[in-house]
């Protein structure tokens, strides 16, 4: 999973304040073992947003020579980066970089760069299998809910609301239920411990863990095994292509053709007959060399676990190639009309929502506008993950697809109308394409609309016409009524990407458990 801030660089050996291993008071506000610190006054709510948010980096003297701890297996991708197994040890030379540090391994004796976010330093809470830093609610619920997993797996995430607070998800079966996540809050003591239930206090989450590893202690049942972690999401290619993404075609091998699309063929390939890759050869005069490379740079930058990451591009020549992230049920469209994604259930099709909502929300925040949301441009890779592709892409095309006036490529069902008739592309009229993107998911890929044509669909439109909840499929009143609002006339009265982020990752689900009841026996 993505870390695209710095949450865990200045990790500390858990149980140690931070005086206690030498590193100045002047930095103790950067660590995200702000959480496990027993003053108060020194954390709450700021340090929890700093968590979420990527703060300053600091400067290598103080982050050097800490000994890291392999959370999984890397194998070396060039000669500049160093192979490792799940569990080795590496002493920290160099964190400077923002995606590569320089380490030397302790077993190999081997110095080179490794990509951050598979390590986490020695003895740190990050270091444990069962702590998830980077999940939300949902996602913690579906990588529990896996059919392999028994019982009993679980997993500690922070709490998304509770400053310096964390949740406990534990998978649980009952008779009539089936499988389901139970989540427990774990509140902090203001002397820096933790609790479930006020009548168990622990020094320290591992002392938590530990105890209810060995009792269920009231939880719904003990915690048997901690959820398997996916692998983080790497940025580049390799430590060679960081910063430098232009790179040679002849290291691309195109396999099989996936698609076609608004910009010209996609192909699934291999790097250096290596990594999995999705090629983008774009059409001849798409787009000028110089424009797509600005925009490019743009969207490289734009890292977020719901976004399909930018690797490199080739646009020395013509085809110019868009090589990225490779996702392999395709796109949104396709998964639910002919893949697995017609097999969903409502609460995946929330997931799906939330999801969109999410990658959208770090637009808004940036203030990206992607013109051209739909179900076709969203991808969809293992375990139903989404994530957002073509953002940017559409500002740079030179020819007519993207003009309002001109082209039948232009995706008028998708458009909202201040966009179509006066060019007003806004953060708003993407909001307005995604309400369309949800009926096309509700739908399970209904075109939107059905029966009407583009022009009938503005003239309707613009006199107030909505699409109608949909009788044949299952659809809530309340996500109706969202649709609704993000077809508003004003753009201003639409949601925000925030507020619909929050709608879906919160949808229909009870509140987080409080506390335990003490054990009746
Ligand atoms: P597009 O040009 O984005 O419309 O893509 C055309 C088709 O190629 C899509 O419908 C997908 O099935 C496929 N595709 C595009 N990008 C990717 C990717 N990154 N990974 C896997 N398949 C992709």
């Amino acid at each position: 999973m993505g870390k695209c801030c710095s949450k865990r660089q200045d990790a500390q050996p858990i149980g140690y304040k931070k005086t206690e291993i030498g590193i100045s008071s002047k930095y103790s506000n950067g660590g995200s073992l702000d959480r496990y610190t027993p003053n108060p006054n020194q954390v709450g709510a700021q340090a929890r947003v700093d968590i979420i948010r990527p703060r300053p980096t600091p400067s290598h003297s103080q982050r050097a020579n800490r000994i890291v701890v392999a959370l999984y297996k890397y194998a070396a991708r060039q000669s500049t980066d160093v192979s490792f197994e799940k569990g080795d040890r590496m002493e920290v030379l160099d964190d400077t970089e923002r995606d590569w540090w320089k380490v030397l391994h302790l077993t190999t004796q081997q110095e080179g760069l490794i990509p951050w976010n598979f390590v986490a330093v020695e003895r740190s809470v990050e270091s444990e299998d069962w702590f998830f830093d980077d999940v939300s609610r949902k996602e913690a619920g579906k990588l529990l809910l896996v059919d392999e997993n028994p019982r009993g797996t679980f997993l500690v995430r922070p709490s998304e609301h509770t400053p310096r607070g964390y949740s406990l998800s534990v998978k649980d079966w009952e008779e009539g239920r089936g499988h389901h996540v139970k989540h427990y809050k774990i509140k902090p003591l203001d002397n820096g411990g933790f609790y479930i239930a006020t009548n168990q206090t622990f020094s320290t989450l591992p002392a938590l863990v530990m105890a209810y590893s060995k009792n269920a202690l009231g939880l719904c049942h003990v915690l048997a095994k901690p959820c398997p972690k996916p692998q983080p999401e790497m940025w580049d290619l390799g430590p060679e292509l960081r910063d430098k993404w232009e790179m040679n075609r002849n290291q691309i091998q195109l396999i099989r053709k996936l698609g076609h699309g608004n910009f010209g063929e996609v192909w699934y390939g291999k790097w250096k007959n290596q990594i999995e890759v999705a090629v983008k050869t774009l059409k001849p005069g798409t787009m000028s060399s110089k424009a797509f490379l600005q925009e490019a740079a743009i969207m490289k930058q734009f890292r977020h676990r719901h976004l399909v990451a930018l690797y490199a591009v080739c646009s020395k020549e013509e085809p110019i190639y868009i090589v990225q992230e490779y996702m392999c049920n395709g796109s949104l469209l396709d998964f639910l009309r002919t893949g697995d994604g017609k097999y969903m259930h409502f609460e995946d099709l929330i997931y799906i929502a939330a999801q969109v909502a999410s990658g959208m929300e770090h637009l808004e925040g940036k203030q990206l506008i992607h013109r051209d949301l739909a179900a076709r441009n969203v991808l969809i890779g293992e375990k139903n993950k989404a994530k957002i592709c073509d953002f940017g892409l559409a500002r740079v095309i030179e020819n007519d697809e993207y003009c309002p006036k001109q082209g039948n490529k232009f995706p008028l069902k998708w458009t909202a109308p201040e966009a179509i008739v006066y060019a007003r592309f806004s953060i708003k009229s993407d909001v307005w394409s995604f309400g369309i993107l949800l009926m096309e998911l509700f739908t399970y890929g209904q075109v939107p609309y059905p029966g009407m044509h583009g022009r009938e669909v503005i003239e309707q439109v613009e006199k107030g016409y909505r699409m109608p909840k949909p009788v044949n499929h299952y659809l809530p009143d309340g996500v109706y009524r969202l649709m609704l609002q993000c077809w508003d006339g004003s753009p201003e009265k639409r949601p925000t990407f925030e507020y619909l982020n929050h709608y879906f990752e919160s949808f229909n689900v009870t509140s987080e458990i409080p506390y335990l009841e003490p054990p009746t026996d």
